[in-house]
């Protein structure tokens, strides 16, 4: 299972198992969906992605 999940529509990156209410994984449609290789948070933020405040802390 992937950890992070990027959503191309507002380029969030949110972390799968640590997910809220608010991030609304819910409503990202499949085709807006980016999963990264490899999978990790470097990666996302390599390819763009912002972190999303809601289920990333650091
Ligand atoms: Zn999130």
């Amino acid at each position: 299972m992937a950890g992070y999940l990027g959503n191309r529509a507002d380029m969030m990156v949110h972390h799968l198992a640590a997910m809220k209410e608010e991030c609304n994984i819910y409503e990202v449609k499949k085709d807006n969906k980016r999963y990264f290789v490899p999978d990790t948070l470097e990666q996302a933020e390599k390819e763009g992605f912002t972190p999303c405040r809601y289920c990333i802390h650091r």
